[in-house]
């Protein structure tokens, strides 16, 4: 009765989507979760949370308004973590019952509790009133994700010395605040709250921050940010955090200056969930951040049945790339052939304001040495960017200039992660210039920069014979 074609441990993008593949070509599945419910870190306490946050936090501020009607302009004045938890709790409710539906509509088994290796094809489960089970399996998935890392030196207190899964249970809202880590769930934290105007600062010991992301973008962004007085404290290291006797927090640098603030968020890091799988009974080992490696097609670990997609294999480490990686998992795992994926997809931060981008940054050109030229476009010279009362947002194209093949676009600002997708497919389908130049976009639209980033960049990339273009692409 415990037996199983597949195991998945963890109930995130990746062990859920990898267990309906397999359930759907007819596999018997179970899924372990040791979470109340199923959904993961996507769902509880990252991806879906902070979305909904970021949204909740837009909505009530009145700040895509602002543009039109002024800084000082609010759709409710005093907001509170109340509010913010609302609208989070009944979108999570709903993630979770469509998850749930998806389990049992496709007979996908589920038990909640915490899985660990007994060897490579069985597993122990231990339930929360202690209950123990066995459960074996042809192959197993692991999915288990990431988990928040807390070093010693952050006298972490559930309140206002916090890392990120705990921020979502604040039940004030800070008037100052200080973000350690300057990566991107630092980033999206940092902007959200600095739209509900806490004043913010974020430290790094990096000179740089968001380094994949491409800098001119960067550039762009860091001006938004420093523009609504948010500081960025790059290149400089927190060494010491304190709680003070009046409840506030002091940061210590590396440069002796200290800064006190309402709230700490130390979000500088993630660690791999493997630390209680007892992976060494599997003949398993994982790095020093407890990530598996895996064989980047087959996700395959070092032992044959066992698999591991999702955050726990490391970069690009989003809930988008887990989904993929959890299906193709289950496909090789089943015996059934996965295609490769198309070779773009897009990273998004949603940051205030959204970054989204795919394919190669500029300096990602520049190393490999190929000639390119760059279009961009302003959302403000678009009327739809009129009619939404943008005063930024940048759209930028880099095409090559011996195939005039795309070669990466990159946005910052309103829509960014959905409008991303037009140039993903023109990658993907490896399209030119010529396509942007060429095609009608509805109007008014923000998708209408691509028209005229197309046309910046064709205009000084000169005419050419599209068909013999076209047809070379192809090939
Ligand atoms: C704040 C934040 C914001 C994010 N925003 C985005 C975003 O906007 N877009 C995006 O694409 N990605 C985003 N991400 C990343 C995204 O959440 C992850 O990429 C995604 O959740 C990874 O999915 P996963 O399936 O690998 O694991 P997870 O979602 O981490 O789920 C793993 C599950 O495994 C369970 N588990 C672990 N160990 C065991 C065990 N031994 N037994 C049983 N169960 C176990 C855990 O309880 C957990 O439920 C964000 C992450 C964070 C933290």
């Amino acid at each position: 009765m415990n037996q199983y074609d597949l195991v998945v441990v963890g109930s995130g993008p990746a062990g859920r989507r990898g267990a309906i593949q397999a359930a759907k070509l007819g596999k018997k599945v179970l899924v372990i979760e040791q979470g109340k419910r199923v959904g993961g870190v996507s769902v509880h306490t990252g991806t879906i949370p902070s979305k909904t946050l970021r949204e909740t936090a837009l909505n009530l501020t009145g700040w895509r308004e602002r543009g039109f009607y002024g800084r000082a302009y609010r759709v409710k004045q005093e907001i509170s973590a109340d509010d913010l938890r609302r609208r989070l709790l009944i979108t999570l409710d709903h993630e979770v019952e469509v998850l749930e539906h998806q389990f049992s509509r496709n007979r996908v088994h589920n038990i909640r509790g915490k899985a660990s290796f007994i060897d490579p094809q069985r597993l122990e489960i231990i339930k929360d009133d202690g209950e123990r089970i066995e459960v074996t399996a042809t192959s197993i998935l692991l999915a288990v994700g990431t988990k928040p890392f807390r070093p010693d030196y952050i006298p972490f207190d559930h309140k206002s010395i916090l890392d990120s899964d705990e921020l979502l249970e604040i039940t004030d809202l800070p008037r100052s605040m200080v973000v350690i880590g300057a990566g991107v769930i630092g980033i999206e934290y940092a902007t959200i709250f600095s739209a509900l105007d806490t004043a913010v600062t974020v430290i790094d010991p990096k000179a740089t921050m968001l380094d994949f992301i491409d800098r001119e973008i960067v550039e762009d962004f860091t001006y938004q940010l420093r523009d609504r007085n948010m500081k960025l404290m790059l290149g400089q290291k927190a060494t010491k955090v304190e709680k003070l006797p009046d409840g506030k927090c002091s940061v210590t640098l590396d440069n002796g200056r200290i800064i006190h603030c309402e709230m700490v968020l130390f979000a500088a890091g993630r660690l791999g969930a493997t630390d209680t799988l007892n992976l060494s009974a599997a003949g398993l080992e994982a790095d020093s951040r407890g990530r598996l490696s895996v064989n980047p097609e087959t996700f395959q670990t070092t032992v044959p049945n066992i698999y591991a997609a999702g955050d726990v294999v490391g970069f690009p480490s989003l809930a988008s790339t887990s989904m993929e990686q959890g299906r193709i998992a289950a496909r090789v795992a089943v015996g059934v052939i996965a295609k490769e994926p198309p070779k773009y997809f897009p990273y998004g931060i949603y940051a205030v304001p959204e970054i989204s981008t795919c394919g190669l940054t500029e300096e990602e050109v520049k190393e490999r040495g190929i000639p390119y030229e760059c279009g961009i476009a302003r959302f403000r010279e678009t009327s739809r960017g009129h009619i939404m009362g943008l005063d930024a947002g940048l759209l930028k194209m880099i095409f090559s200039l011996k195939t005039r093949r795309l070669l990466g676009v990159h946005i910052v600002g309103e829509g960014a992660t959905e409008l991303v997708h037009i140039g993903q497919a023109v990658l993907n389908l490896k399209g030119t210039v010529e396509y942007f130049v060429e095609n009608t976009f509805n109007y008014p639209t923000l998708a209408e920069a691509y028209k005229i980033a197309g046309l910046d960049a064709g205009n000084r990339m000169g005419e050419v014979n599209v068909e013999k273009i076209e047809k070379k692409a192809a090939q």
